[in-house]
C-alpha cells in the first residue's frame, strides 16, 4: 500500500462509471451506490473529494468517455494527489492503446490510483499487475490526445502551476485548485546548507559528503552525488521559479525510434516563468552560486586557502544565512552578507568568545567527572509531549474532513482552517525532529571523548594556519548561531553553541 499516512488532507477526485458487470441495471442507481463507496473510501483515507466525474455514456474508445478526458486533463497537470475509483478496471477498461495513454498520465505527474482495496503508486513502478496494461499506442491517437493535453499544460504555463513531480525540498500541493509546491523543511534545510556551503566555496563532491553525513536522502537513490547536488544548485524552482522546457522527449516509434528518446535541452533553451509556490534560497545566494558555477566569481577560499578560521561555522540567528569574515578599513569583522540582516563584530572578539566557551566547556566536563552520566529523562518528556501534539494536529485535521462533508464548513471556511493546521503541523514536525536529534544524540554522548577532542583544538590552535583552525573548530562545533542587535557595544554579541557530539 502506497503512502497510506501521507494521504491525509490531499484533495482528490473521483471518477464513476459503470462496470461490465453492471451494464442493463439503471446507471442513475449504480452511479450512486458507487458515490457512497467512494464517499466512505475517501473518508477512510482522510482525503478531500473536489470533484465527481460521472461518466453516464458507457463506450469502449477513450472519446467516448468525455468525463475521462476531462479528468485525464486535470491529471496530467497534477490538479489532483489522487483519483478514486471503484477499480483499476474502471479507468483502464476499453481498447489496449487507451491504457498506456491514461496510465502514463498517472505515471509522469505522480497521481496516485485509490479505490476501495487498494492503493497504486504508478511512478514507484512496482506495481505488476500494471505491466500487463502498458502497451504500444498508436501515433495518430497520441498526437491527438496530445495536443488536448498541452493546451491544458500551456494554460498552467500562465498560471505559475507546477506540474511535474515535487523537486526536493518540495511536496506536491494544491492552491485555489491550482497544483503548486509547499516546502517541506526536512528536506528544504538541506537545500540550505547545499547553496551555502556552494556560495563558501566548497565544491559538489564535498557538499554530498557533507549532507550525506548529515543524514540527508535523496528521492530516487541512496546518496547525494556530486552530480545530484550540481543538479539542485542550478535549479531555479528554489528561487520560487518554474521551469519549462528542460527536456525535450521523443516517444518510442514516433520518428522510427524503438525506445523512448529523452533529450536535455542546455539552459538557454529553458523557459522560466513565475511560479505560485515559496521559494527555499535566496535569490542573492543563488545568483552567487550561479556566478560561481559559470566562473564569473571566484568564492574566496576557492584558491585552496581558507581565510577565515570560522568559515562555514558561524550562522546569522536572523536570516541563518553564513557570517563571512570581511577585511574593511584594514580590520577584520565578521557580518552578515544580507544588507542589513544584523550588526556585525569584530572577527577578533568573535573568534576569542568562541575559544573561551571550548575552555568553558572542558571544563565543565572535567568537574563532573567520571561519574557524569546524563539524565535523559527530560528529553524523553519533551520528545513524547511533542510527539503528542503532533496526533492531536492530525486528529484536527481529519475532524476538518469530517465537518466538510457534514457540510458544517463551507469550503473556503474549511480551506482557510485547513491551512492554520498545516502550519500548526510543520512547525511540529521540526520540532519533534529537533527533539528526537538531541535524544539521539543525549544517548550517543561520550563525555572522554569529547573532552579529549577539544583538548586537541585548543592545544593545537594557536600555532594553526587559517586553514587548519577552520578544521580544528569544524571536528568539534555543529555551528553557531550569532545574535547581534544594531547599535550595540562592540562585544554585545551573544553566540549560542551547537557542539558535535563524539
Ligand atoms: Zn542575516
Amino acid at each position: 500500500m502506497a503512502q497510506e499516512k501521507d494521504m491525509l488532507g490531499q484533495t482528490c477526485a473521483a471518477y464513476l462509471r459503470k462496470s461490465r458487470m453492471e451494464e442493463g441495471m439503471d446507471s442513475e442507481e449504480v452511479l450512486r451506490r458507487h458515490r457512497q463507496s467512494l464517499t466512505e473510501c475517501a473518508q477512510r483515507h482522510g482525503l478531500y473529494i473536489a470533484e465527481f466525474y460521472p461518466e453516464v455514456v458507457s463506450g469502449e474508445s477513450l472519446y467516448a468517455r468525455p468525463q475521462m478526458l476531462r479528468l485525464l486533463e486535470a491529471v496530467e497537470v497534477g490538479r489532483y494527489d489522487a483519483v478514486l475509483c471503484m477499480d483499476l478496471d474502471r479507468l483502464s477498461r476499453g481498447r489496449m492503446k487507451d491504457q498506456g495513454i491514461i496510465l502514463d498520465a498517472f505515471k509522469d505527474s505522480g497521481t496516485l490510483i485509490v479505490t476501495p482495496e487498494k492503493v497504486y503508486d504508478l511512478s514507484d513502478e512496482i506495481d505488476d499487475e500494471l505491466a500487463e496494461f502498458k502497451t504500444f499506442m498508436s501515433r495518430r491517437e497520441y498526437k491527438i490526445i496530445n495536443k488536448r493535453l498541452r493546451r491544458g499544460l500551456q494554460r498552467s504555463i500562465q498560471d505559475g502551476c507546477y506540474v511535474a513531480n515535487a523537486p526536493y525540498g518540495y511536496k506536491k500541493t494544491t492552491a485555489d485548485r491550482r497544483p503548486t509546491l509547499e516546502i517541506y523543511e526536512p528536506e528544504a534545510k538541506f537545500v540550505r546548507v547545499m547553496y551555502n556551503l556552494y556560495a563558501d566555496g566548497y565544491g559538489c563532491q564535498a557538499i554530498a559528503s557533507q549532507v550525506n553525513a548529515m543524514g540527508a536522502r535523496p528521492h530516487r537513490s541512496s546518496a547525494f552525488s556530486r552530480n545530484s547536488v550540481a543538479k539542485i544548485l542550478r535549479n531555479p524552482t528554489y528561487i520560487g521559479k518554474i521551469v519549462w522546457d528542460q527536456k525535450t522527449h521523443i516517444r518510442k516509434n514516433a520518428k522510427g525510434n524503438l525506445k523512448h528518446i529523452t533529450i536535455y535541452n542546455p539552459p538557454e533553451k529553458w523557459t522560466i516563468t513565475d511560479g505560485l509556490h515559496p521559494p527555499i534560497v535566496e535569490k542573492e545566494v543563488y545568483d552567487k552560486v550561479q556566478d560561481i558555477m559559470a566562473g564569473r566569481y571566484h568564492p574566496a577560499h576557492n584558491d585552496g586557502t581558507v581565510k577565515s578560521p570560522l568559515a562555514g561555522l558561524v550562522k546569522c540567528a536572523n536570516c541563518g544565512g553564513n557570517m563571512q569574515r570581511m577585511v574593511m578599513k584594514q580590520q577584520p569583522y565578521l557580518l552578515c552578507t544580507r544588507k542589513g540582516c544584523c550588526a556585525s563584530a569584530k572577527f577578533e572578539l568573535v573568534e576569542e568568545r568562541v575559544l573561551h566557551h571550548l575552555e568553558d566547556v572542558l571544563e565543565q566536563i572535567r568537574l563532573k567527572q567520571p561519574a557524569h552520566k546524563q539524565d535523559l529523562a527530560p528529553l524523553e518528556e519533551t520528545l513524547a509531549a511533542v510527539s503528542r501534539e503532533l496526533q492531536a494536529a492530525n486528529r484536527q485535521k481529519a475532524r476538518l474532513h469530517e465537518l466538510l462533508e457534514l457540510g458544517e464548513y463551507d469550503l473556503p471556511t474549511y480551506r482557510e482552517r485547513m491551512a492554520a493546521v498545516r502550519e500548526k503541523l510543520s512547525a511540529l514536525e521540526r520540532r519533534y525532529e529537533d527533539a528526537a536529534h538531541r535524544l539521539e544524540q543525549a544517548k550517543a554522548y561520550n563525555p572522554t571523548v569529547q573532552a579529549s577532542n577539544i583538548q586537541a583544538v585548543l592545544d593545537a590552535y594557536h600555532t594553526s594556519t587559517a586553514a587548519q583552525k577552520n578544521a580544528l573548530l569544524h571536528s568539534v562545533i555543529e555551528k553557531i548561531v550569532y545574535r547581534k542587535e544594531k547599535k550595540t557595544k562592540p562585544a554585545d554579541f551573544e553566540l549560542e553553541f551547537n557542539l558535535k557530539i563524539l
